[in-house]
């Protein structure tokens, strides 16, 4: 028997390890010279989705499903864009994992863009229900815009359209917004947005059981 802490109430359930089991790849976006997104007071994406994707890990290594990593530390898994990204896709095809997530923060020349948005792999209703567990539960704490589920195949997503297994790429806000930022860089937020995910991946291999 294993416990997860409900985010509403911050109270102990327990739940039925037999049922959780399962293989998860988690993809912390960037990583070395690829900073990603910067915030104003230089704040780089790729250090923020490390400690959230490590945090994660966690949890789910907690609930019994077996965690692979992209990455655990600052570097890039290629030197150009293009293989970072066949890289990271071929990393998470090896694995034969029941699904992956892709860790992403925003960024926005426009500093009152905000918000949290769930990237589905483009025609992959698997992609789409996981996706929609998720942002369910994001959306839910109401920390920041519900920007809801974007269903696309655009070259800047190339990670779910190089990869064969059921994934999503979670945008969990955007560090280049000031009130977005200081909860992403919180522990306590980034202990919330965990929880939600892991609520997220419980309901979403509920729902295909
Ligand atoms: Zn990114």
């Amino acid at each position: 028997m294993n416990f997860l802490i409900s985010k509403e109430k911050r109270e102990v359930v327990s739940i039925n390890e037999e049922i959780y089991s399962g293989i998860i790849v988690i993809d912390p976006g960037h990583g070395g010279e690829d900073t990603g997104a910067i915030s104003q007071n230089n704040v780089n994406e790729k250090d923020v989705v490390l400690d959230i994707s490590l945090k994660l890990g966690e949890k789910l290594e907690e609930n019994n499903f077996k965690v692979y990593f992209t990455r655990k530390s600052d570097k890039a898994l290629g030197n150009t864009v293009r293989s970072d990204i066949i890289n990271r896709a071929k990393f998470i095809n090896a694995r034969n994992a029941d699904i992956f997530l892709s860790i992403h923060l925003n960024g926005s020349d426009v500093e009152s863009a905000k918000g949290v948005e769930s990237y589905s792999r483009f025609l992959d209703d698997k992609s789409y229900l996981l996706a929609e567990s998720i942002q369910d539960e994001l959306s839910s704490i109401e920390y920041t815009k519900d920007r809801g589920i974007k269903e696309t195949n655009e070259k800047s997503l190339g990670i779910l359209r190089y990869t064969n297994i059921t994934g999503v790429l979670l945008e969990l806000g955007f560090i280049t917004n000031s009130e977005d930022e200081k909860y992403l860089i919180s522990e306590e937020g980034q202990d919330i947005i965990v929880y939600c995910i892991l609520n997220g991946i419980l309901n979403y291999f509920n729902e295909i059981k």
